[in-house]
């Protein structure tokens, strides 16, 4: 039996989750599982897998978070997106994960697809992640939901306080625990909580950790996300940015920090964004004051 997250958090102070991002190729997904299956070793709380729309990709993180499940026996978060799929092919892909015991799902609206800046839904599509909420809690008490917060606030957001209402809507909606977008400050993360209980938000906000791999891969990234990079981070890797082997060095050193500093000030767990691969996530957690 698949246990639910929100039933881990009730008994655990602490989870460690992997996040391991939809592969493109079929070598692609044979590199998931091989990653999975050293990941497994390390006692994971849960997996999940993010969500792509589109042609080919449609069902593949069902079939994937499926395997995944009968494979390793490690609860997996299903990612599930409003951009790209109607009402009633979210209702037909929810069916098919309660079919398959899929019973994690991390609502959220989606990234805008590839080429587009801003994303228009269609007059059948859902806008915001708080009605894909609402469409999976109008099932059944059967899914435990978990949504995504923004520490330093959403790119299309005015501020941190309207950013904070947003996610509160989230939660009303039936949403139970809260998986941040990476952040480079974990003051951004405790100022994050702080504002959030002080609206009353009890959930559990655990905090996204991206380990720094690739120096040009991330400044891009962050452009995308309307997420400044502090200078401090270009003065370790910019230096570095020929040099794959110190740049992996530097991130896992930098990670490990983050991580300790996260977890002394009380953060409840860390979840990995892996990026697919075993090594820095393994290095991160063994060097961890757990
Ligand atoms: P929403 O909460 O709907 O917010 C979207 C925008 O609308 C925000 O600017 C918000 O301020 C605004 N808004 C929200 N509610 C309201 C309202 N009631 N009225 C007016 N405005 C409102 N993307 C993928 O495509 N696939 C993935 O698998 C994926 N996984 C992710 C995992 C994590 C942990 C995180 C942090 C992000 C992930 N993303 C993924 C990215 C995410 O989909 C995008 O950041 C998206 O732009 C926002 O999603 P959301 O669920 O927070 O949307």
């Amino acid at each position: 039996m698949i246990r639910k997250i929100t039933d881990i958090l009730k008994e655990q102070e602490r989870t460690y989750s992997f996040e391991f991002f939809l592969p493109k190729t079929e070598a692609g997904t044979e590199k998931l599982f091989q990653t999975a299956s050293e990941l497994r070793k390390l006692a994971p709380d849960f997996f999940s897998v993010t969500y792509r729309a589109g042609e080919t990709t449609k069902w593949l993180t069902t079939e994937i978070v499926s395997r995944l499940q009968k494979q390793f026996d490690v609860p997996t978060m299903h990612h599930l997106t409003c951009v790209g799929l109607n009402r009633a092919e979210l209702t037909a892909i929810i069916k098919r994960m309660k079919q398959e015991n899929i019973c994690n799902v991390l609502a959220l609206r989606g990234d805008p697809p590839p080429g587009e800046e801003h994303w228009v839904p269609a007059p059948d599509e859902l806008s915001y992640c708080y009605q894909l909420i609402e469409l999976i809690r109008s099932n059944d008490g059967f899914f435990s939901v978990g949504v995504a917060g923004f520490p330093e606030g959403h790119i299309d957001c005015p501020d941190k306080a309207t950013d904070a209402k947003y996610l509160k809507i989230k939660l009303d909606a039936g949403a139970e625990f809260v998986i941040t977008q990476f952040f480079f400050d974990t003051k951004d993360y405790f100022e994050y909580v702080t504002r959030l209980r002080e609206m009353g938000i009890a959930a559990r906000i655990i905090p996204g950790i991206l380990p720094i791999s690739d120096y040009p891969k991330l400044l891009r990234f962050c452009r995308s996300l309307g997420t400044p990079v502090p200078q401090y981070i270009h003065s370790i890797f910019q230096p570095l940015e020929n040099d794959s082997e110190a740049t992996y060095r530097a991130g896992v050193k930098l990670a490990v920090k983050q991580c300790n500093e996260l977890l002394d000030g009380g953060a409840p767990g860390l979840h990995f964004y892996t990026l697919n691969r075993v090594d820095p996530i393994r290095e991160i957690l063994n060097s961890l004051k757990r």
